[in-house]
């Protein structure tokens, strides 16, 4: 199957040439050519499968250049049980009536980027073999956090490549640092920078497309590639999920085949959800998409009234994973509800990087309407939705409170009430400190402390890594300033 760049869709690789490559070199983004379908005599049969089988199936459909036995090899290392701690992998959990939450958390560092990330290096690695690769791909990682660790976690010791990871030395919450200059593997590096994360992240930006950097790195038996979501061996694994969930409650008797469920997610760089409408196009009943923002609600905005406009003030979260203003997939949905127009994808993505701003009109606007709504949650509403969720049994964590909250609002708003998931994208444990506040207790000093504390109140077992953070000897504690950021790379990749 091909793969396009959405700015040119005159450029078509396989797979493994897209997944190696990561973004295409006009900027754009790889989307499949065309979407395979499942009917619904293959939804029934995927009921009886397990996760691990569900992925291969699903996946096998777009990799037509892996086999069949590789894809199941994947499915198999990427969602084992050492990897995971639950065997149903995503398992839905009913909160209400006709409500459930996916938790997506169960993966080895608690985020829902573990769903991606375990998959993607096992991708990227049979990717070198097919396309005859000799050099070692180094990921470079700009962090907020919870990516950062995920991809290190997926690509520890993978051959054929190495993962460094630059995170902003104060943006980030203890924990999430104490999991990343904890990690272990020998290809691994981690290095804090003087700055935010806009910081970190330019100096990415600057080394990949310093053309003296990747001659040097080319020499020396290196290139660069990328662990962000622009990458299609992350989406192309967050499919699966949604299919699965559906599977799940159709075995359970607690749909139709054939009927309608929406999905909430909470987003910030629309890859989750945009896998989600990927799921529904590929024949999945899939009613209302939702996509639910925190404070800053740069999506809500664009869904409500077509216009997408960054030039507004940047909100710091108790949801700091989608503090975030220009969401790159976004261009992959644009791509996909315009036909493929690539030079009309190409002319939003200009007006975006020139003015920060560009509108979408007519027949685009009113698709865009009719499979999504947008709404946003700001941080009270967060903590009293943890609260009541909790009164009734159910933690959850800040970034799956928001999706929760903007649930509630559609259905109040729409009288819409076919049966509905809502994404969980991190375990409540990484984000100890907002949670405990929201349900009413004083969290302890020593930010690792928390976990335990937070075990104590709520009865609800901790994540065992995340516990087993308490005690553990960091490896790395190198900081940069962001001009060093290229000297580090260089340093690393002797
Ligand atoms: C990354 C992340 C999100 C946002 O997902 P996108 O795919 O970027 O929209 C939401 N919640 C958590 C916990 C995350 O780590």
């Amino acid at each position: 199957m091909d793969y396009l760049s959405t700015r040119d869709k005159t450029l078509a690789l396989s797979a493994a040439e897209a997944i190696k490559m990561g973004l295409s070199r006009d900027g754009g983004l790889f989307t499949p050519a065309r979407f395979p379908s499942i009917s619904p005599l293959e939804l029934e049969v995927m009921c009886e499968m397990s996760y691990q089988q569900r992925c291969a199936y699903v996946m096998g459909l777009f990799l037509d250049d892996f086999t069949p036995e590789e894809v199941s090899d994947f499915a198999l290392r990427a969602y084992g049980p050492e990897k995971f701690d639950d065997p149903a992998v995503a398992p839905l959990r009913r909160v209400g009536g006709k409500t459930w939450c996916l938790e997506l958390w169960h993966g080895p560092t608690s985020a829902f980027k573990d769903m991606a990330l375990q998959m993607l290096p096992q991708l990227l690695s049979a990717s070198l073999k097919k396309t005859g690769e000799d050099k070692t791909a180094c990921i470079l990682v700009a962090t907020s956090g919870d990516t950062g660790k995920a991809a290190m976690e997926g690509f520890a010791d993978v051959p054929q490549t190495k993962i460094l990871v630059f995170y902003p030395e104060n943006g980030v919450s203890q924990i999430q640092k104490l999991q990343m200059v904890t990690q272990e593997g020998a290809n691994v590096g981690v290095c804090a920078v003087r700055g935010n994360f806009d910081d970190a992240q330019n100096g990415v930006k600057r080394v990949f497309s310093d053309p003296a950097i990747r001659e040097e790195l080319a020499g020396r038996g290196f290139f660069l590639s990328s662990a962000n979501s622009i990458n299609w061996g992350r989406i192309l694994p967050q499919i699966v999920y949604y299919i699965s969930a559906y599977c799940d409650l159709l075995r359970e008797g607690e749909v139709r085949l054939g009927e309608p469920v929406n999905y909430c997610v909470p987003t910030g760089n629309f890859g989750n959800i945009l896998a989600c409408y990927y799921a529904r196009k590929m024949g999945l009943p899939v009613g209302k998409l939702i996509c639910a923002s925190n404070r800053n609600d740069v999506l809500t905005e664009f869904i409500r009234t077509g216009v997408y406009d960054r030039n507004r003030p940047f909100h710091t979260t108790m949801s700091p994973s989608m503090d975030i203003l220009i969401s790159s997939n976004l261009e992959r949905l644009l791509f996909d509800l315009s036909g493929g127009d690539d030079a009309l994808v190409r002319s939003y993505m200009e007006q975006l990087q020139k003015t920060g701003r560009y509108e979408v009109g007519g027949e685009l606007l009113a698709k865009l309407q009719g499979l999504f709504y947008g709404g946003c949650c700001g941080e009270e509403d967060t903590s009293a939705t943890i609260a009541a969720l909790w009164q009734d049994g159910y933690l959850v964590d800040t970034h799956t409170a928001v999706a929760a909250k903007v649930l509630a609002d559609y259905r109040r708003e729409t009288g819409d009430e076919r049966p509905a998931v809502f994404a969980s994208t991190a375990s409540p444990y990484k984000f100890c400190d907002s949670v405990l506040a929201a349900i009413g207790e004083e969290p302890v000093s020593d930010s690792v402390d928390r976990i335990a504390q937070l075990q104590e109140v709520s009865g609800v077992p901790a994540p065992s890594r995340l516990a087993a953070l308490k005690g553990k000897a960091p490896r790395f504690d190198g900081v940069a300033d962001r001009e060093e950021m290229e000297q580090v790379v260089l340093d690393f990749l002797k």
